[in-house]
């Protein structure tokens, strides 16, 4: 893939993506309290992005515990933070559909070494970043710096390119030092993100699915999936929670979505039971000489 340095209207428009996340994120962060609700804070940062005259590149992801990513609380869901919850809180802004992704992990045991492992990752990736380096080597350095800490990356989530109204595209930017035949290049932003886990390093998917996104626009025929499709045009594309749907009957609409491949789901992504997985993630803009980290001032690095 070929970019080409971005365009003034565009790097200002990642910075501003950038600075409303950073904004948000500390605010957010700070919510994150035994006898707090996982829907208060998505539902605060997610009003908080708004306000700001910005739009959400994907639901706040609010992960638990063995859980990794794509978690976020369904409309009706009452649960609290608990005592010694290990939760990574993950924040997708756009600004005119330029894309900033970052994440935070607050572990409210406060007795671990695992969300530094995850951070000190990061900070090391950062330090390999720039053009012209294979995403290999960035893997290789998160995975050393994980394994040092005696925990594992996990190995089947990876860093990734985002582009204009695209959370989601290449460059892969693995967890471990696979693929060094591709190399970063000037114009592209990238999202950096380890997971370090006491598990085994593989996550799975599990039963629960609050985040949808529209993949074709084939045109249904029942009413419901109609009105509910409606809302969901106005996302643009990018990932959305069921939560967002206004009106009744909308659960029924995604399932009838999600058969007519209108839409498709992301099932939480989660480690076995038991373990714990701890969450940082930056973009990077990558320049001729260097890198711009969007979205700094939320980590102790930083
Ligand atoms: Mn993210
Ligand atoms: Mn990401």
């Amino acid at each position: 893939m070929s970019h080409g340095p971005l365009d003034d209207d565009a790097v200002e428009s990642y910075r501003e993506a950038g600075a409303v996340l950073v904004e948000t994120m500390n605010e957010a962060r700070e919510m994150v309290e035994p006898g707090v609700t996982h829907l208060e804070v998505a539902e605060w940062a997610e009003d908080h992005v708004r306000e700001e005259g910005a739009g959400l590149a994907f639901p706040v992801n609010i992960s638990v515990d063995e859980e990794a990513s794509h978690a976020t609380p369904g409309r009706d869901d009452n649960t609290e933070f608990g005592d010694d919850d290990m939760v990574c809180l993950d924040v997708g802004v756009h600004v005119d559909g330029y894309i900033a992704d970052a994440a935070v992990t607050v572990d409210l045991s406060g007795t671990d070494d695992l969300v530094e492992a995850s951070e000190m990752a990061l900070e090391a990736a950062l330090e390999e970043a720039g053009p012209g380096v294979p995403v290999g080597e960035i893997g290789a350095a998160i995975e050393d710096v994980i394994r040092g800490y005696g925990y594992t990356p996990v190995l089947n989530l990876s860093g990734h390119g985002v582009q204009k109204y695209d959370a989601h595209t290449g460059p892969n930017v693995p967890n471990r030092g696979v693929d060094r035949s591709v190399e970063l290049e000037p114009g592209q932003a990238v999202a950096i993100e380890p997971f370090a886990t006491d598990g085994r390093g593989k996550v799975g998917e599990g039963t629960t699915e609050e985040i949808y996104e529209q993949v074709s626009d084939r045109s249904v025929r029942d009413r419901r999936a109609r009105k509910a499709l409606e809302q969901i045009e106005a996302f643009d594309d990018l990932p959305f929670a069921a939560r967002w749907l206004e009106g009744t009957g909308t659960e029924m609409a995604l399932k009838r979505l999600k058969q007519k491949n209108v839409v498709k789901g992301y099932p939480v992504l989660k480690e076995e039971a038991g373990q714990l997985v701890s969450q940082a993630e930056h973009t990077l803009l990558v320049t001729e000489d260097g890198i711009e980290v969007t979205t700094a001032g939320i980590h102790s690095f930083d």
